[in-house]
């Protein structure tokens, strides 16, 4: 039951308590009252855990407790569509497309735990400010956590992007989880192309019905970037601060997520944000970007291939990795290697053999700031002469998503030189992150 097993189950079976139920429960020293959440398989089964009123977990022993008392059985809430007064109103078009993630789950109280439970139209009724923005249509295309996003995800994703933007929406916005969003905006980077407006992807650090979420404020500054802001292009938005006020708009080539629970856990990577939107404010910060412009040029190279592999080395790590990546059919290799982009020396007659028998090896770096440079050492020029690319100052992940949509969409003559042209911004022409100014300062 709820994962609780033995006695502990018995006991909450006998006073008809479920997770989610709020219960008083009598201690030898104390009294708590709290909700029941459920267990998770591995753990120990001598606990009960509550969620109390202040918020907190706390396990309570099974032997130190001396009884149970239900006091509330849990009855799911529920979200009321506003939908219909959104189209009311005389504004522009513009949709959610949402994806799933954090931003499209809540919290269950109840419970304590975070599940995937809101549609798009659910977060147009929690987000009612939305409705002065923008006529808002809604789609939920996927439901899933980012970490499950794969390559095929990403062509469905860019296939709606294309989609909507091409019958006239004047914005669009995709909801997403933030562990892989950096990922699918450097996807939707390379397949859009000349992308009329621009595109935000936003996520949130909490779920929209925490008090300290952060859901709300992304996806309101993320609507009026997609329908307000001069520039077109696929971008990320996410806090810029803690606070509820700065917002970042990043390069959806440029951009990682840099903490774990921080809202501000995104931050450009050898680049600034392309925009901030400050107390209701865009002000464009990088001078080059690609205006708005009309979609007849707009067109769409979807295709991702699914053999590539994105590797970080490390100290000692077998070379024979790759022959093996190699015999199981994969076709690229990006590779995060130190510093200035190197690996052990016994790893590149390995690297240079894979390289001749026609796989492509590329490399960046594991420093995250910075340029690769291999002319510096002598590792360098050996894996030069072996036929490992540098990257320059291109985030691995973007150049592990390039050269996945390269293979998908390019024959093989092509894809040296595609992997070194500047396609969507991924490559700084300098490093122009300024001296001092890195990820929490
Ligand atoms: N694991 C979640 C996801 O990426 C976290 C989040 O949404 O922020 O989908």
């Amino acid at each position: 039951m709820d994962g609780y097993s033995g006695a502990l189950k018995r006991l909450l079976e006998e006073n008809n308590v479920r997770a989610g139920d709020v219960i008083k429960v009598i201690t030898e020293e104390r009294e708590y009252v709290g909700t029941v959440i459920p267990r998770y398989e591995y753990a120990s089964q001598d606990f009960l855990t509550l969620k109390l009123l202040n918020g907190y977990n706390i396990g309570i022993r099974f032997d130190k407790i001396l009884s149970i008392k239900l006091i509330e059985k849990h009855s799911p809430p529920s979200f009321k569509s506003t939908l219909l007064e959104f189209k009311s109103k005389n504004l522009p078009h513009a949709v959610i497309v949402s994806t799933g993630g954090t931003i499209a789950s809540r919290v269950d109280y109840r419970t304590g735990g975070v599940r995937p439970a809101l549609s798009a139209s659910d977060l147009l009724s929690v987000v009612p400010e939305l409705a002065d923005i923008a006529k808002v249509d809604a789609e939920v295309l996927f439901s899933i956590y980012s970490e499950n996003m794969t390559p095929s995800h990403w062509t469905v994703l860019a296939r709606k992007v294309h989609d909507y933007v091409s019958k006239g929406y004047e914005g669009v916005v995709v909801t997403h989880g933030t562990d892989t969003m950096g990922y699918t905006a450097a996807a939707l980077s390379f397949a859009l192309k000349h992308t009329p407006i621009p595109i935000v992807l936003v996520g949130s650090q909490r779920s929209s019905d925490r008090p300290s979420s952060d859901a709300s404020s992304n996806l309101i500054s993320a609507m009026h970037t997609s329908i307000e802001a001069p520039f077109s292009g696929v971008y990320v938005l996410m806090h810029g601060w803690v606070s509820d006020e700065r917002m970042e708009v990043h390069l959806g080539t440029k951009v990682r997520k840099l903490h774990t629970s921080r809202r501000d856990a995104f931050k450009s990577v050898n680049s600034k944000p392309a925009a901030i939107y400050e107390n209701g404010r865009l002000h464009v910060i990088l001078d080059d970007l690609p205006k708005r412009r009309p979609p007849s040029s707009f067109d769409i190279f979807p295709n991702f291939d699914e053999r590539v592999a994105l590797i970080k080395f490390y100290p000692n790590m077998d070379p024979e990795i790759f022959s093996y990546l190699h015999g199981k059919g994969c076709r690229g290799i990006v590779l995060e290697g130190f510093g200035l982009g190197h690996v052990s020396s016994r790893a590149i007659p390995v690297l240079k053999k894979i390289v001749r028998d026609g796989v492509f090896v590329f490399m960046t770096s594991q420093c995250i700031f910075g340029r690769v440079r291999l002319t510096v050492y002598d590792t360098g020029r050996d894996l030069l002469e072996a036929g490992v690319i540098p990257l320059e100052d291109m985030l691995p992940e973007t150049a592990f998503v390039k050269l996945s949509w390269c293979l998908g969409n390019f024959g093989e003559d092509k894809v040296l030189d595609v992997m070194k042209a500047n396609i969507a911004y991924e490559y700084s022409s300098r490093t122009i992150l300024e001296e001092g100014e890195c990820f929490g300062k």
